[in-house]
């Protein structure tokens, strides 16, 4: 859930661009773009191996900032080592001040530009133009929202709307209760039937009259719809999210027959799918049809161009977990390490 925790971004002591960085670039063995736990698990097994990393951790690149979607999430219960929990930004926070700890440098804002076609490769921001000989891209992916008012400023202010409910669900607030889950794929029958086993019951809007799931997951919704554990609203939209601080209930439009109705609810989560943020390298790295990045070498972070390794929810659309891209990161170095030995860079 969104939190409002404090995050102090820091400020980088690469040195102040100016023209005669432009004419001659700074020239880095390793660049990391993204800040999250991909990215910064990156820097510091990179700092470890003394290539000094420099780190473009963003500023406000797909409505994220540094630290990535956890700064969004208040409790982090299941990242290993925290039996008590974790809040999401001092969890983020950590990792940076590891990272630096490791040797990392940071620059607090969005990459805008990067040309792969050549070598080293160049990466640019407002006021930085890098040159680099690898380059790790962890920059994430967005949860999609319905982009409703009220959706937006409740899950901001930690009022009962989510778009994790693995984060999330857990939470006292959703003992027991009537919940939403807005989606008719694989993650909102996961994130559904993740949540029965607190609620009371758990209803699933969806736009359509068919599931989008694979078999197994829809069968696995229909066996929760008998238990009395789901229940499905076909052919459905959620067009308001009612609530002051806490949510009480969404307001809901049948796209058949346009009748609307109020559904009460003590929570909301969205699972409409993730937009991988790749918006920038468009057109230099080879990606899947949904944008995320492909890796075409099982059991690495290798991409299509050869010296550019992607780590993080940017290339799995599948685990999407903190401590999986936490995994690809410390895997993105090592390859990045190994990659740059090799071509007699060290
Ligand atoms: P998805 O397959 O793209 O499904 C998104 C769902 O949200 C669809 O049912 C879509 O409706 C609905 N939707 C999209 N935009 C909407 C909007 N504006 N308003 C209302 N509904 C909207 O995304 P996903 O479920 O996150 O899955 C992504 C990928 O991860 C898939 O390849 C999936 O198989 C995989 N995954 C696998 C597992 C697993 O195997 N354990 C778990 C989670 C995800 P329509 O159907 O009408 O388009």
């Amino acid at each position: 859930m969104r939190g409002d925790a404090a995050y102090h971004p820091l400020r980088i002591d690469v040195g102040a661009p100016g023209a005669e960085e432009q004419e001659h670039p700074m020239r880095e063995k390793v660049i990391i773009i993204g800040s999250g736990p991909a990215g910064l698990t990156a820097a510091i097994y990179a700092g470890r191996a003394a290539l000094r990393p420099l780190v473009f951790e963003g500023f406000s690149a797909g409505g994220l900032i540094p630290g990535g979607q956890l700064m969004f999430t208040t409790d982090v219960e299941n990242y290993p080592g925290f039996p008590t929990g974790v809040l999401g930004p001092d969890l983020m926070k950590n990792f940076r001040d590891q990272a630096e700890r490791c040797g990392a440098r940071l620059i607090t804002q969005d990459v805008s530009e990067v040309d792969f076609r050549r070598r080293p490769f160049v990466v640019r921001s407002d006021d930085h133009t890098v040159e680099a000989h690898a380059v790790i891209i962890a920059t994430g992916a967005r949860a999609n929202w319905l982009n409703l008012p009220n959706e937006q400023r409740l899950a901001k202010s930690g009022g009962g709307v989510s778009a994790c409910a693995v984060c999330d669900g857990a939470l006292p607030t959703f003992r027991q209760q009537e919940l939403v889950v807005v989606g008719g794929g694989d993650s909102a029958i996961e994130e559904g039937s993740y949540l029965t086993k607190f609620a009371k019951k758990v209803h699933l809007v969806h736009r359509r009259d068919r599931l989008r799931a694979s078999k197994a997951m829809q069968e696995r919704f229909f066996k929760l719809v008998e238990a009395g554990k789901m229940s499905p609203v076909w052919d459905t939209q959620v067009i308001d999210v009612l609530g002051d601080s806490m949510i009480t209930g969404v307001r809901l439009k049948n796209v058949k027959t346009g009748a609307e109705s109020e559904l009460p609810c003590k929570g909301l989560f969205l699972a409409i799918g993730h937009t991988p943020n790749t918006e920038v390298f468009r057109g230099q790295i080879e990606c899947d049809e949904k944008g995320y990045i492909r890796l075409p070498r099982p059991g690495s972070t290798c991409t299509n161009v050869e010296g550019v390794f992607a780590a993080g929810d940017v290339a799995d659309h599948v685990y999407r977990q903190a401590v999986t891209a936490a995994g690809t990161g410390c895997m993105a170095a090592l390859d990045a390490e190994r990659w740059l030995a090799a071509q007699g860079i060290e």
